[in-house]
């Protein structure tokens, strides 16, 4: 079991087909053009996860994304590390490490 689930609306991509709407009407409007607005903070609780899942899938345009979902088993997400300043290659090391640009 996943711990919910928490998703985004990217108005820009929403073509308006009302799908979304329509499985989950808890969670997603439709503004007098016909096109989804996100009802509430965007956190699905486990028990609506399954409509809420299927509007993503059968959305056209892909506008309903899924941002927060993490499973137990998942791996954790590292942290991107900062490069090592003293060992970038630049124009002065140049000889050292040849032609592998
Ligand atoms: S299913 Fe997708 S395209 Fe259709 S109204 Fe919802 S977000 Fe917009």
């Amino acid at each position: 079991m996943s711990d919910g689930m928490r998703i985004k609306l990217d108005r820009t991509l929403c073509d308006g087909f009302g799908i979304c709407a329509k499985h989950a009407p808890e969670y997603f409007s439709l503004d007098d053009w016909g096109y989804a607005v996100l009802v509430g903070d965007g956190n699905i609780p486990e028990k609506d996860r399954d409509a809420v899942q299927r509007a993503l899938l059968d959305c056209p345009v892909h506008a309903i994304l899924n941002i927060g979902e993490r499973r137990p088993d998942e791996t954790p997400i590292q942290p991107l590390r900062e490069p090592d300043l003293d060992k970038l290659k630049i124009e002065d090391n140049e000889a050292e490490w040849g032609f592998t640009r």
